[in-house]
């Protein structure tokens, strides 16, 4: 088996794939289609494409999705009650505020408030629709479709023969079987406690990296919102979280910065097959059984999550 490298743009970062497979060849197709998945994933979720199928349902506020997207939102669904609305899909008029780099006065974020709430989202998986049932409210994936994208992009490796990969998207990483001879895939991740984890079959997540906060005023926000105020979390909010896909890890990773150290640590430790380390400011906290999944010959890195 050789090692193959390959890098694209998609979703707005940086996507690395690395596989082992027998020849150039097969290699290269199998690293196309995985490519081409993500892309796919993008054109039906992405909220910055006016004509995608999420602008879309956003637009009628009902529709029948494909199953690709009915999963996701799903998946979306679950995670937002299992964490108490920390995750929430219906962020879009939030997320729009704060695109146009501003904090909202009191009226207009009372106006966003009134539009954000995942319970207003309703699905009906016998007919495959979804629908949003109050006007004005509006879907965004932005924190659960990359690591989604990642972990199909995984599925479509496997299915041409490739099993041993890793697909990174911007830091959420989905992991398949381990290099030949290895026990895990190595990720370096950065922070107070940098290591090394060592990782098969896994999704992995880093959410609140500094490049994508912004600042106004002089104070810093991460382009994470909390879900109860609709405003940007103070810099310093950060998460690794080690799951058993990349979807679910990117959706917590989100989750557990909303909910800080304590209480991000609690519900991670909720759910099952997942690990996290959590860090607000100077203040950390991690699961039970993160510690367990860094490699013993580690080495501190000060590089953010990657995997090698
Ligand atoms: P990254 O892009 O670094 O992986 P995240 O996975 O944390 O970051 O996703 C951040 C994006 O998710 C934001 O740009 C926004 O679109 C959306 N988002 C922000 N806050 C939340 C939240 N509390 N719940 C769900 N989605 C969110
Ligand atoms: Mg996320």
């Amino acid at each position: 088996m050789l090692r193959f490298h390959f890098a694209q743009g998609h979703m707005g970062s940086p996507c690395r794939i690395v596989l082992y497979a027998p020849d150039a060849h097969s290699a290269q197709a199998a690293a196309a289609a995985a490519f081409a998945e993500i892309a796919a994933i993008d054109a039906s979720m992405s909220d910055w494409k006016a004509g995608s199928e999420l602008s879309r349902l956003n637009e009628s506020r009902e529709a029948l999705v494909s199953d690709r997207l009915f999963e996701v939102l799903s998946i979306a669904l679950r995670i937002a009650e299992g964490t108490g609305g920390a995750y929430d899909p219906t962020l879009g008029a939030a997320v729009e505020a704060w695109r146009e780099a501003r904090i909202p006065g009191e009226e207009e974020r009372k106006e966003i408030l009134s539009k954000v709430g995942w319970r207003h989202l309703r699905l009906d998986p016998a007919k495959r629709r979804a629908r949003i049932e109050k006007p004005g409210v509006r879907l965004d994936l932005g924190g659960i479709a990359k690591g989604y994208a990642a972990d199909r992009a995984l599925a479509a490796l496997a299915r041409r023969g490739v099993r041993s990969a890793l697909v990174d998207l911007g830091g959420d990483l989905s992991l398949g079987d381990p290099p030949p001879g290895a026990e895990g895939w190595r990720v370096s991740i950065g922070g107070k406690g940098s290591g090394i984890l060592l990782l098969r079959n896994r999704g992995v997540a880093t959410s609140g990296d500094a490049e994508k906060s912004l600042e106004i005023g002089g104070v810093r926000y991460s382009h994470i919102l909390d879900p109860r105020t609709g405003v940007g979390l103070p810099g310093g909010a950060q998460a690794i979280v080690v799951a058993p896909n990349a979807t679910l890890a990117d959706a917590l990773a989100t989750a557990v910065c909303v909910l800080g150290p304590e209480a991000g640590r609690t519900t991670a430790a909720s759910i099952p097959g997942v690990e996290a380390r959590v860090r607000a400011g100077e203040w950390e906290a991690e699961t039970a059984g993160f510690a367990a999944l860094l490699a013993e010959d580690a080495e501190s890195l000060p590089t953010p999550a990657s995997g090698r």
